[in-house]
């Protein structure tokens, strides 16, 4: 495993005390605060099933070994240890019934009690933390599935803050965070940010030792760092980190480290399945769907639609004189407009779309549950947002057109490859009629 740095220490161990005679819980009370214990004394019954109650303590200490003070403490707490301080010995059934964890003699000198109450403080803690990992591993366990299904790392890591701050605290409402993603090793990091971390997306602007701990998460120097109020957890996918995830508002005890540790790992995981995913399926440059899976995807759609009877409509979108472009501003100038042209495309549709860089200049566009007189409507207004777009280039505004073709299946057509040939022939007759424009195949 990686190094981590210790937690902060938890907080002193609180300890309940019962006992009628003011005088000696006084004196057992300052023996306990000696220790580094925090007190608080009960002198009836009552007064210490409200103080478990309210309190909660790690360790209850009573002078009355009767099953209805016992009860009591039960009643209002099942996790604090009990330890018991009698002139006899307790009944043995009664201990095992009241799960007691130890019991001294009065005449006992008083370490051998103080021994007993922090013996009970640690197994108390253990408990605790046990019960605190299993739901923890719980959790991690039931939000697999989901993460692993997440195919946008944005809407990754937003479910992965959460589903981590509820694992430390169920109670949490709103997550605070910051996750970097290493997509290429160790230049690119994308940052996705939740709560009153939320527009921190491209630029670090974090106190620094968030920012110190998260390069640390993602150079592998670093599993788990904990900070003022903060901890990070590293995204470890087998072989190197691919991600770092800083969780705000969370303070996590050292004997969760292990939990956080699977946590990283599992997210990890996932994130390496989402890189691999991106790449199989993306195109690098514009970020669309690539050929082969865009196809894929069509051919999938056109089946949906067959079961769910409606049109599918495709557009084809030719960049106009693109080569023009190439050869008078370069190649970069020309990648960057293919860039602008698919953000022209995503903006044009909606979220149910599939957007597909078919290759070059070109891109397909399928349209789910559209017929063509719709689908011209859409080819319209992208037709127009790209002549509406500008770029620069060596000091000069560029502009640029497309023109689209456009087709529609009727439900239960099958036939992809039909559908993009009659939109491709629209387009060339698009071309042909003099370009920036959009023709119906009809
Ligand atoms: P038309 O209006 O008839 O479509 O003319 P055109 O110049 O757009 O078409 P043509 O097919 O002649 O040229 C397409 C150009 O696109 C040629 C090729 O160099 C360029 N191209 C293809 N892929 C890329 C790429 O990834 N980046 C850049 N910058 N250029 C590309
Ligand atoms: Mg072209
Ligand atoms: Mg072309």
């Amino acid at each position: 495993m990686l190094p981590y740095q210790p937690s902060a220490p938890a907080a002193p161990p609180r300890v309940a005390t019962l006992d009628a005679d003011a005088g000696r819980a006084r004196a057992l009370g300052q023996s306990l605060e000696d220790m580094g214990f925090t007190v608080r004394t009960a002198l009836t019954v009552d007064g210490l099933a409200n103080l478990v109650d309210e309190w909660q303590p790690h360790v209850v200490v009573i002078a009355e070994a009767a099953p209805g003070v016992l009860r009591a403490v039960r009643a209002a707490s099942q996790t604090a240890q009990v330890v018991i301080v009698g002139d006899t010995p307790p009944d043995r059934r009664m201990l095992a019934a009241f799960s007691v964890h130890g019991w001294a003699s009065r005449t006992d000198p008083t370490e051998r009690l103080l021994m007993i109450v922090e013996s009970a403080a640690r197994r108390q803690r253990e408990v605790a933390g046990l019960s605190q990992q299993r739901t923890g591993l719980q959790r991690i366990l039931d939000i697999c599935p989901r993460l692993n299904q997440l195919r946008t790392p944005g809407e990754f890591c937003l479910v992965a803050m959460e589903a981590f701050a509820r694992t430390l605290d169920p109670l949490s409402t709103e997550t605070s965070g910051i996750f970097a993603i290493q997509t290429h090793r160790p230049a690119q990091v994308q940052y996705f940010g939740s709560g009153r971390w939320a527009r921190v997306t491209g630029e670090l602007d974090l106190p620094d030792d968030v920012v110190d701990a998260i390069s640390r998460g993602l150079s592998d120097k670093a599993a788990i760092v904990h900070g003022d109020g903060w901890v990070m957890v590293a995204a470890n996918g087998g072989d190197h980190a691919r991600g770092a995830m800083v969780i705000d508002g969370a303070t996590v005890p050292v004997e969760l480290d292990e939990l956080c540790s699977v946590f990283g790992n599992v997210l990890g995981q996932a994130l390496a399945n989402i890189v691999l995913f991106d790449r199989a399926t993306l195109d690098g440059l514009t970020g669309l769907f690539n050929r082969a899976f865009g196809l894929q995807r069509l051919l999938e759609t056109l089946s949906l639609s067959a079961r769910f009877p409606s049109s599918t409509a495709v557009l084809v979108i030719d960049v106009d004189h693109f080569k023009q472009v190439n050869d008078r501003y370069g190649h970069a100038t020309g990648d960057r407009v293919l860039a602008g042209v698919a953000q022209t495309i995503r903006s044009c549709c909606r979220d149910t779309d599939i957007p597909i860089r078919l290759g070059g200049e070109e891109f397909l566009l399928v349209l789910p549950r559209t017929d063509e007189t719709a689908a011209g409507v859409v080819a319209e207004r992208l037709r127009r947002a790209v002549e509406g777009w500008r770029g620069a280039a060596d000091g000069q505004v560029l502009r640029i057109s497309v023109s689209v073709g456009v087709a529609a299946a009727e439900a239960g057509d099958r036939d992809a490859l039909r559908l993009v040939e009659r939109a491709d022939d629209a387009l060339y007759v698009a071309k042909r009629d003099g370009r920036n424009r959009v023709v119906r195949a009809g």
